[in-house]
């Protein structure tokens, strides 16, 4: 097999060794490429040399970091502190050489990539926006456990280091540079010129004298420690592990260090909060290999499928001025309607408003802003609509509305043009019936609000033809989101299940489990939010909406509860729409129960314990995704604890709904 570390000396006594593995696209360490290195390092160490530079071939991604597929194969803590020692030697090695060692990055540089950076003796990295440092371990429930929790708080203090490896970011490379994860920014270009430069300088010079870290206090370390409580409510070992394990080591000699971080990496990596988040990060990998093929499995992909360019959005609502804001900030020509000019205009506003946020947060510059603002153009006829190529409509959610709306669309639209609706529960094919050449019609369902939420359900109707769903799935990916396919059903997956579950909680409410109880023990399992609070969040007219629509769709299955419809005749709406009182009320940004929803009690009073109460409300959640499973609505569990974590808020670290049902036995392994 060819090694994926290579080396080489030059004529003036520089040894350059260099990543690239032949077979794959990112360069990753397993335990084979460990040992190519150290065969690496033993060839070069045989050689008179002034100095080693290291590097990587790749033009985008440095080093991943360790290959998670072999992480998380490992049997055990033990097996995974034996491979946390195995890497901690291999970079040892670096550290120890004979002769100063370089480290010049360009590219992604994350986790076990950044720690064989911080085991050299100087780091470069390129200022080319592929360039991204860090370790980003506790993102997905483990740890640096080749010498990262070690090498970065001798090298920027114990303080600095931790907030990084808590924060599990990765930095562009001019923050990693004033963060003083690396020496010099160079341009990347002159990466490989500038690293032989400081390679000879060491050699003239010596290793630089670093300077003693700044201790932490006790306090720092609880102040942490209370912080990832609250963020966390305990469910994840990860950081907190990290936290104790820099408190217990950052005073202890380095080898001692060591031992007892490839320990403590064992332990937490092997846990089942750390499988069930490489679960997760292993089902978003998965959205970007994402075919239509098990859709479509008798007709052949498309060969090149034309890609959209101008959008028409119809409905400058909440969700259409959502829509189009974001098509505009990825380069589309968008053209929005709605009926009367102080809708397209409000909508404008929102839109304008959404790229001043980007703007704030620095996601966009002020020009790129202005051109994506520039972009859009509102109408209250038909302009426009001629040479669109896709037009999603997003007006209000009611059948007859949006069979009308199609009726005319397919008037002023070119016969090519994709038709989609953004309805969140309605079956596509009776909304699309008044389309004639209806293999063009599709619903792509955006979450809110647009520019926070990834997920996008494309939902394919009996009728959608393979190549609009293949010109879709690229849009929807070239959009940035993370698209799940499903076949049209009421309420498709998020929906359906979502609000099974909204009316169970209500239905315990019913019965006398109080507000906060039944929120706290949603909470504490591990949702950002309980249900009654989310209902407040989503709106209680939505929510008393759709319970109406789930009941018309499944008259067997939905027994609606009463309670938001009584609220809502009372002028309760929640959180939003003004009114500002649900389930709780946000006078001057405080929350706080509402004791109106006193009226709406019947006065009984249930006591359940917060697993009861959890228990009930997953049981309607899995009973519901089996069913949608059963029904070819998704065509794997995966693909349903994908959508459910990234549009519901289901917790990460429970690994997704199924999987967690696997668990607890409430559905057979496959
Ligand atoms: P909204 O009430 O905020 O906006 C709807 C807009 O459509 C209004 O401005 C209205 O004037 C306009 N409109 C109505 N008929 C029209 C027509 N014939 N031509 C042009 N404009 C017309 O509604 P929304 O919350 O943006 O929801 C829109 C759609 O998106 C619905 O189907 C809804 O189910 C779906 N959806 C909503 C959410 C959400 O959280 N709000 C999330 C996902 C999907």
């Amino acid at each position: 097999m060819n090694p994926t570390v290579t080396q080489s000396v030059d004529s003036e006594g520089i040894g350059w060794i260099v990543f690239d593995d032949p077979a794959a696209r990112a360069n990753v360490f397993t335990p084979a490429v460990h040992a190519d290195l150290r065969a690496a390092l033993d060839a070069l160490a045989a050689l008179p040399l002034k100095a080693v530079v290291v590097l990587s071939a790749k033009e985008r991604i440095f080093i991943a970091g360790a290959d998670l597929k072999w992480l998380s194969s490992l049997p055990d803590a033990a097996a995974v502190a034996a491979a946390g020692r195995d890497g901690q030697a291999s970079f040892a090695r670096l550290t120890n050489f004979k002769v100063p060692v370089v480290c010049a990055i360009h590219g992604a540089c994350a986790g076990g990539g950044f720690e064989l950076a911080l085991a050299c003796h100087w780091r470069l990295a390129s200022a080319a926006k592929e360039t991204v440092i860090g370790l980003p371990e506790t993102s997905i429930g483990t740890l640096p456990g080749w010498g990262g929790t070690v090498r970065l708080p001798r090298l920027i203090g114990a303080k600095a280091a931790l907030g990084h490896i808590l924060k599990a970011a990765l930095l562009p490379a001019a923050e990693a540079l004033a963060a003083g994860l690396v020496d010099e920014l160079v341009p990347a270009t002159e990466l490989r010129a500038r690293a032989k430069a400081a390679a000879l300088r060491l050699a003239a010079d010596g290793r630089p004298a670093r300077m003693g870290p700044p201790a932490a206090d006790a306090a720092f370390f609880s102040g942490a420690r209370a912080e990832v409580l609250k963020r966390t409510r305990g469910h994840e070992p990860a950081p907190l592990a990290a936290i104790a394990l820099i408190e217990r080591t950052a005073g202890l000699a380095v080898d001692a260090a060591l031992a007892e971080e490839a320990r403590v990496f064992g332990e937490v990596t092997a846990g089942e909060v750390c499988k069930n988040l490489v679960h997760v990060f292993f089902l978003k990998d998965a959205v970007k290999k994402l075919t239509v093929d098990a859709w479509f499995p008798q007709t052949a992909a498309t060969v090149a499928p034309a890609p959209f360019r101008k959008i028409g959005v119809v409905g400058a609502g909440v969700m259409g001025s959502g829509i189009a804001q974001w098509c505009a900030a990825r380069g589309h020509e968008v053209v929005l309607r709605d009926v009367k000019p102080e809708f397209t205009a409000r909508g404008l506003a929102v839109i304008r408003g959404v790229f001043d946020e980007s703007v704030a947060r620095k996601k966009l510059t002020p020009e790129a802003a202005a051109a994506g603002l520039a972009r859009v153009r509102t109408t209250t006829a038909w302009d426009g609509f001629d040479d669109c190529d896709l037009v999603i409509e997003a007006i209000v959610e009611n059948v007859a509305a949006k069979q009308a709306l199609f009726a005319e669309l397919a008037k002023v639209v070119r016969p090519d043009c994709v038709l989609a609706s953004n309805t969140s529960a309605l079956p596509i094919e009776e909304l699309t019936a008044p389309v004639a050449g209806s293999g063009r019609t599709i619903g792509i369902h955006f979450f809110n609000p647009v520019s926070r939420m990834a997920l996008i359900e494309l939902v394919l109707s009996p009728r959608t033809a393979r190549e609009t769903a293949e010109r879709t799935l690229a849009f929807a990916k070239a959009l940035g989101k993370t698209p799940v396919i499903c076949r049209s059903s009421p309420g498709f997956l998020v929906t359906r299940v979502l609000f099974f579950y909204l009316n169970e909680a209500c239905r315990l409410w019913e019965q006398g489990v109080p507000t906060d109880v039944l929120d706290a023990a949603l909470r504490d399992w591990g949702w950002p939010m309980g249900p009654a609070r989310l209902i407040d969040e989503v709106g209680v007219d939505v929510t008393d909406f759709i319970f109406r629509e789930m009941v018309h769709y499944y008259p067997d299955r939905f027994k609606s509860t009463a309670v938001c419809g009584r609220m809502l005749d009372a002028g309760m709406k929640g959180r939003k729409n003004g009114s500002g009182t649900g389930f709780y009320t946000y006078a001057g940004g405080r929350e706080a129960l509402n004791p109106a929803m006193a009226a709406f009690a019947a006065g009984a009073k249930l006591t359940l314990s917060p697993e009861a109460i959890t228990e009930r409300l997953n049981r309607v959640m899995i009973d519901e995704t089996k069913r949608v499973l059963d029904e070819g609505v998704l065509k794997t569990a995966d693909d349903a604890d994908f959508a459910l974590l990234m549009g519901t808020g289901f917790p990460a670290f429970r690994g997704g709904l199924m999987r967690y049902a696997k668990s607890i036995g409430e559905v057979g392994s496959d």
